[in-house]
């Protein structure tokens, strides 16, 4: 392969070099805003889902194209016995740099120790509330707790960036946003807000629920004071992040609605069931199942890859501006 070859680019020049893989649909919460009503019943079946070994496959041809960071998601990627397996092997394919997780924090607290044996030093965790009733309204689980004693022990173990991803909807959490940003001044840890996103059939999303990131860092401001922007690089992802003075963590905005990053974007993702979605917003996916399955080998993979990745949608842009939506659920999709 050529040094050309090995880039992995779009057809709007855009450079892919981030590889989302959800695990699992399962989960062992319900959020209102993610998992479909029906929750179990609707879950793949277990042949329906791609094995470690496939996945491995995947990445070390996503590997020799260019990608450098995979993030393990679902579902709930901890609630898939052996992820720490997964996570050791993925890390030791040449040329990946970083290997790291989104998870509710449910299983944290044992888990956090082989995680990091298993070369993980990025974690991130999803949490919407510090009231643990409302965290039961929200995730369906009475288990809060469980995730603060995840975020703690993850802080003990030493993960090098635990970052908490907090939904922000109006009249379910917003009285909370202060609490939350609050956090990033005792603790080491990068709060970041995410705009509520129309994904999935089944999503409790509506224009009424929508806070978008200007209004949330106003709220931040008017409780907490000035935020001081934190310069970082150009493939530090999509947030926009700052600090209070004195603080020992951060604050990030992911505003995929108000102020979308579509040109800059560098990751495409894989579902459970093996299809390659080029954006979150589209259901255009692409069967790599079947390729996985009927034998490709590591060079037709690449080759296979390479032609898919180039129909990457320049995104929000090309849906005119309309709010964007798609059909399959997040709990399918992972984040
Ligand atoms: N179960 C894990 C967790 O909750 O972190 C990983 C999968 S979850 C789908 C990944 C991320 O997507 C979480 O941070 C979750 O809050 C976020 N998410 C789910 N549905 C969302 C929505 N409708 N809008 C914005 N973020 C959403
Ligand atoms: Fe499960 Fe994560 Fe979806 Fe909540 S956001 S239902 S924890 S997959």
């Amino acid at each position: 392969m050529t040094k050309l070859d090995t880039v992995l680019s779009d057809t709007h020049g855009r450079r892919i070099t981030y590889l989302r893989i959800s695990i699992t649909d399962r989960c062992n919460l319900r959020c209102t805003y993610c998992m479909p009503k029906e929750g179990s019943a609707a879950w793949l079946p277990h042949e329906e889902i791609l094995s470690y070994e496939e996945i491995e496959r995947l990445s070390a041809a996503f590997s020799d194209l260019g990608v450098r960071k995979i993030r393990l998601t679902g579902g709930e990627p901890l609630a898939r016995k052996g992820v720490e397996g997964l996570a050791g092997r993925l890390a030791a394919i040449p040329r990946i740099e970083e290997v790291c997780l989104t998870t509710n924090g449910i299983l944290l607290e044992d888990m956090a120790q082989s995680l990091f044996n298993a070369g993980v030093r990025h974690i991130n965790i999803s949490l919407d509330t510090l009231i643990p009733e409302r965290f039961a309204r929200i995730t369906g689980r009475d288990m809060f707790n469980n995730v603060w004693q995840g975020i703690k022990r993850a802080i003990e173990t030493g993960f090098t960036k635990i970052k908490i991803n907090a939904v922000a909807m109006k009249g379910i959490n917003d009285d909370e946003i202060a609490a939350l940003a609050g956090l990033s001044l005792n603790l080491p840890l990068e709060v970041r807000f995410i705009e509520f996103m129309p994904v999935g059939d089944a999503t409790t999303w509506s224009m009424a629920r929508h806070l978008s990131c200007d209004a949330i860092k106003d709220m931040v401001e008017a409780s907490l004071g000035s935020l001081t922007p934190v310069p970082h690089g150009k493939n530090f992802g999509p947030a926009t992040i700052y600090t209070i003075e004195g603080a020992k963590g951060t604050i990030g905005f992911i505003s995929p609605l108000s102020r979308h990053f579509c040109g800059t974007c560098n990751r495409v993702r894989i579902t459970p069931d093996g299809r390659l979605r080029l954006c979150l917003f589209s259901d255009n996916e692409i069967d790599l199942k079947k390729q996985l399955r009927s034998g490709a080998s590591r060079n037709e993979l690449a080759g296979f890859l390479r032609q898919a990745v180039a129909q990457k949608p320049l995104g929000l842009v090309s849906l005119k501006n309309e709010t964007p939506h798609c059909a399959r659920a997040m709990s399918k999709i992972g984040g």
